[in-house]
């Protein structure tokens, strides 16, 4: 009778993946199981995460993005623990509680030019509200995107997707315009037509770690200013310090006109999504009393995640994250600089503060051209795979390919990162780098088995 959580985690210990091949996603648990990352975590703090045998694993990925503070930060679990102990009065729904109110001032005086704030609970129901709220505001139609952009996979942010691999099976989508990464007279171009609400961008794209040109968004925001259409920004992943900005638009000094933010926000512990605006946009999708509820979520604001959000932004404060992820990311960043001089394999490094991306690219020498050559066959970004499986097994160090058909791979540290973490990395990856460069061995061995895979998927 009643519910004791201890006990029940100890008696369906290690389950897990069993019960997610029944129940969930069926491919989940086959996916992990190929490439070996079928672990189970029995505890994790910071950067940091432990298996039952005790052994830790350097957590480079942070739950795509969420663990900006780091996993179980003790000021946002106190936090926590003291808000239940308050009884709040909770999600009345007829009243304006004090902790949304608070953390939408506490957003608002790190974002500059946004006036509102609209909470939900996701990155994807953060960019839905700015997708109407962009066409509400401007009466138009169209929302441009860019090439590779992610911006969730609901409907809408579905629509704004560049990539077939997401889009394919579920349209007909929203009709709206794609364009390149970038790509000034494309935005131009379709302006002219004279039914665009909004382009929207990452200011770093997080499928395959892409940079603008330089001078591309402020560009962007003037030319779709003058023929009244607006910028979203869609700072879910980059926004709460992450590319050593609060916000990654500052680094280009531009004013967008909507942002969104989730992620990190939530001190990896409570779901929260938001929109931020100018105070015009509001004024128009909020016009009239009659309009109260035109857009809203149930749980939106609600008290768990807005004193998760208020806890986060505290600690990001006190423990000056933002600047150490400017510093920590400039380390990596040069460390990879170096290693890139040295591997012939690494094509590319870019980013800013703790998004990084690393590309491979076809080496010179003929030794090594077979097995890239055999991996580019059967499918491209298989050699980014190939090099994520001993970062891991090998070193325990987790990090992602950077997206689909690409041979990049991210990192995504928490925030909270320092030397300890950046010199684990370094060399786990130049161990890794300096077996691949060999042209044979246990990785080219997998990267064989990959490809025997991926020609019988
Ligand atoms: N926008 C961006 C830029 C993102 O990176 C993501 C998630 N990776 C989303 C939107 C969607 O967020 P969520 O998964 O919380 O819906």
């Amino acid at each position: 009778m009643g519910f004791d959580l201890h006990g029940l985690l100890e008696a369906r210990r290690g389950e897990g993946y069993e019960l997610s091949a029944r129940h969930l996603n069926p491919q989940t648990e086959r996916v992990l199981h190929a490439i070996g990352f079928d672990k189970v975590y029995e505890r994790a703090t910071a950067s940091w995460l432990f298996d039952a045998d005790g052994e830790r694993y350097l957590d480079f990925l942070s739950g795509f993005g969420v663990f900006g503070v780091g996993r179980n930060h003790p000021v946002v679990r106190q936090a926590l623990r003291d808000l239940l102990d308050t009884e709040v009065a909770d999600m009345v729904q007829m009243d304006a509680p004090l902790l949304p109110g608070l953390l939408a001032e506490r957003l608002l005086a790190r974002a500059p030019g946004m006036q509102r704030v609209y909470f939900c609970n996701s990155g994807t129901e953060a960019v839905e509200a700015a997708l109407k709220f962009a066409r509400c505001a401007t009466g138009k139609p169209r929302v441009l995107y860019c090439d590779h952009a992610y911006h969730g996979l609901t409907v809408g942010s579905l629509s704004l997707n560049g990539a077939e691999e997401f889009r394919a099976g579920f349209g007909p989508l929203l009709p709206d315009t794609r364009i390149a990464f970038g790509d000034l007279e494309a935005l131009e171009r379709e302006l002219r037509r004279g039914d665009v609400a909004a382009l929207i961008m990452e200011p770093i794209q997080g499928k395959g770690v892409q940079v603008p040109p330089p001078g591309f968004m402020r560009a962007a925001a003037s030319a779709l200013r003058a023929k009244g259409a607006l910028l979203i920004c869609d700072e879910v992943q980059t926004g709460i310090g992450r590319t050593g900005r609060f916000f990654a638009y500052e680094h280009e000094d531009v004013e967008p006109d909507i942002v969104t933010v989730a992620k990190a926000l939530s001190g990896g512990f409570v779901p929260v999504g938001a929109t931020m605006a100018k105070g015009w946009i509001f004024e128009k999708v909020y016009s009239s009393m009659d309009r109260v509820l035109v857009h809203d979520s149930t749980f939106g604001g609600n008290a768990m995640a807005m004193t998760a959000g208020l806890a986060s932004l505290a600690v990001m404060e006190d423990e000056g994250l933002v600047d150490n992820a400017a510093r920590t990311g400039a380390r990596i960043y040069d460390a990879l600089q170096a290693l890139a001089e040295r591997f012939e394999m690494i094509s590319d490094v870019r980013g800013r503060g703790l998004i990084i991306g690393i590309e491979f690219g076809k080496p010179r020498s003929l030794r090594l051209r077979g097995g890239w050559n055999m991996l580019q066959a059967a499918r491209k970004g298989l050699f980014a795979q190939i090099v994520v499986v001993p970062l891991y097994q090998r070193h325990h160090v987790l990090t992602q390919v950077a997206g689909d058909h690409m041979d990049v791979i991210k990192i995504l540290p928490p925030l909270v990162i320092g030397d300890e973490e950046v010199d684990c990395f370094i060399d786990a990856f130049s161990d890794v780098m300096e077996s691949a460069h060999q042209g044979n061995g246990l990785m080219w061995d997998f990267g064989r088995t990959l490809v025997k895979q991926a020609l019988h998927r």
